[in-house]
């Protein structure tokens, strides 16, 4: 139903032996915002992220996404989602088409020619359709990321620091399109960052962590008029 979060986590934790990864940490997530966790290295969010989509198992706690517990029924829901994650490599060998549309037929993409195609226009790959993947630019690797994450319309999108070593022109015009794929869809955004311009110009909402625990969480204007723009990433990260 509408009121349903898109993401709602209780007790969420991971440990590696005496590691504590993350948690426990409680949140919710609104469908149609772009919500972002900030934190530095080792702060937890790529492991949080690999929690919600099933790709790490959590150490205890619980996990809902678009009504759905993600430990027991995940396989109702993984076709209403996508992901970029550092957990999951782009085949190298295989062309940027072959790629798209590998990932097309695993989501059961209806045209799959016609969206790979119209992705493709969309993120300024057309070019590119027939090159080997490893064979691009770092942007190029990027977009095409992009396309396989945005290849099934998902409702809810999950990205592990989508512009991390992309020049400011690139990660810029990737901030524009992931903004635009949600205002077109009311889509749901959580992304991992450690950039604070980037959750400014993109997220409703911001969650900080740090050692494996959330820290605070608001807007990040209210984060900025709290705690200072040039000690914010000092203090968290
Ligand atoms: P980064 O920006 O460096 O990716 P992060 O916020 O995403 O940082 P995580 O990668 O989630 O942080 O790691 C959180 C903590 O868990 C770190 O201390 C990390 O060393 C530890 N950790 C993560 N994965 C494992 C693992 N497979 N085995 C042991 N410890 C792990």
């Amino acid at each position: 139903s509408i009121d349903q979060p898109a993401i709602s986590v209780t007790g969420l934790a991971k440990s590696y032996d005496a590691v504590n990864a993350v948690g426990p940490v409680d949140f919710s997530i609104e469908k149609g915002t772009i919500v972002g966790l900030l934190g530095g290295n080792g702060a937890g969010k790529t492991t949080t992220i690999a929690m919600i989509l099933g790709l790490v198992l959590p150490t205890a706690g619980s996990i809902r996404v678009l009504g759905h517990d993600m430990l027991t029924d995940r396989h109702r829901v993984l076709h209403r989602i996508n992901f970029e994650s550092p957990y999951v490599d782009m085949p190298m060998r295989l062309t940027v088409r072959q790629n798209l549309t590998v990932f097309a037929g695993l989501y059961g993409v209806g045209d799959a020619k016609g969206r790979v195609a119209e992705l493709a226009e969309s993120l300024d790959l057309t070019e590119f359709l027939d090159r080997p993947s490893g064979k691009l630019s770092a942007g190029q690797k990027t977009r095409v990321s992009l396309a396989k994450a945005l290849i099934n319309r998902p409702e809810l999108l999950l990205l592990d620091e989508p512009t991390a070593s992309l020049d400011p022109d690139t990660a810029d015009w990737i901030r524009g399109t992931l903004d635009r794929y949600r205002r077109e869809r009311n889509a749901t955004i959580l992304l991992a960052s450690h950039n604070m311009p980037e959750v400014e110009r993109l997220c409703d909402d911001v969650i900080m962590m740090k050692g494996g625990k959330i820290v605070d969480r608001g807007a990040p204007k209210a984060l900025i008029s709290r705690y200072g723009r040039s000690n914010l990433e000092d203090v968290f990260l």
